[in-house]
């Protein structure tokens, strides 16, 4: 599914870092990460995606196998290696992937006595030498360092929730979390979108979460919602994302579009276009 966005009229420009984060595990952090970022490569856009989780989903989902991997974003965050040294190209043509591996589950430990501890992802990132359309970190399911590390690098944080009743719960954590963040280590710090995930239409209770995170933030919201979809919960065992598993079925048309609707939202506002409040929103 290529959509022609790219061209004379719409040339690349600099890399936007979105930091998929929501403390809480399950939400569909990693397969909007991999499925947003593959089909934001589709689209012609060039990706990577950061792999900041020790359980490594991303980077398996990815078709990379652990076993494969020899540098990890441990490498990157710890030992101070250049990303242009850990990053490895997937099965997606366009989306390179700095891989995750079980070292990162000490990972936060160890930082804890290094220097710029918080920053050490972004000064990573500060370096690359290829040019990103994007960079997807998917994190793991805490507010640890490792977050800390991701939401310091980016410019946006893209925000799944579950469409079930507790999902509005942690977000005042979030919220309170990314107030101190922004205050003490990012200021233009921006929520790029809330992505509502696992939507089971049937279910009175998940509309009820729809309309309650709308109404709580209306800008933020981004379309459409993603569909609790089989397929996507089989892809990731397969290596592949949703677009080349089974690029017929809802959970791919879902992303596919999400990936358009975000572009469109971020590129609109690098061009100085007015975007709602969307990218304007500070903690
Ligand atoms: P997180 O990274 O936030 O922990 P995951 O993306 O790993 O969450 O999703 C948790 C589980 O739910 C995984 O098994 C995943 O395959 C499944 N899943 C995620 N989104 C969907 C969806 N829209 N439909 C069906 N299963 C999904
Ligand atoms: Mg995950």
């Amino acid at each position: 599914m290529r959509t022609p966005l790219l061209g004379a009229d719409n040339p690349p420009v600099a890399p936007q870092t979105l930091a998929v984060a929501n403390q809480k595990g399950g939400v569909g952090k990693t397969t909007t990460t991999i499925n947003v970022g593959a089909a934001l490569a589709e689209m012609g856009r060039r990706v990577l995606v950061v792999d900041v989780d020790a359980q490594a989903n991303a980077t398996s989902g990815l078709g990379v196998a652990r076993s494969a991997v020899e540098m990890s974003t441990y490498d990157v965050i710890v030992n101070g290696r250049p990303i242009d040294d850990v990053r490895i190209p997937t099965v997606v043509p366009g989306l390179d992937l700095v891989p995750a591996d079980l070292s990162l589950a000490g990972a936060e430990i160890e930082m804890i006595d290094l220097p710029m501890r918080e920053r050490r992802l972004a000064m990573a990132l500060d370096g690359l030498t290829d040019a990103f359309d994007y960079v997807l970190i998917d994190c793991p399911p805490s507010l640890g360092l490792l977050t800390i590390n991701a939401a310091t690098a980016a410019e946006g944080l893209l925000v799944p929730i579950q469409c079930e009743f507790y999902a509005l719960e942690g977000l005042g954590l979030l919220t309170h979390t990314l107030e101190l963040l922004h205050r003490e280590l990012n200021p233009t710090l921006r929520i790029a979108g809330i992505v509502m995930t696992l939507f089971d239409g049937r279910l009175a209770l998940a509309h009820q979460v729809v309309e309650e995170v709308r109404s709580h933030f209306p800008e933020l919201l981004l379309t459409p919602l993603i569909p609790r979809n089989v397929r996507l919960s089989e892809a990731p065992s397969h290596g592949l994302p949703i677009s080349l598993y089974d690029p017929t079925c809802r959970g791919a048309a879902a992303y596919a579009e999400l990936a358009v609707n975000l572009d469109q939202r971020l590129m609109r506002s690098l061009t100085g276009e007015p975007t709602g409040a969307a990218l304007g929103v500070t903690w």
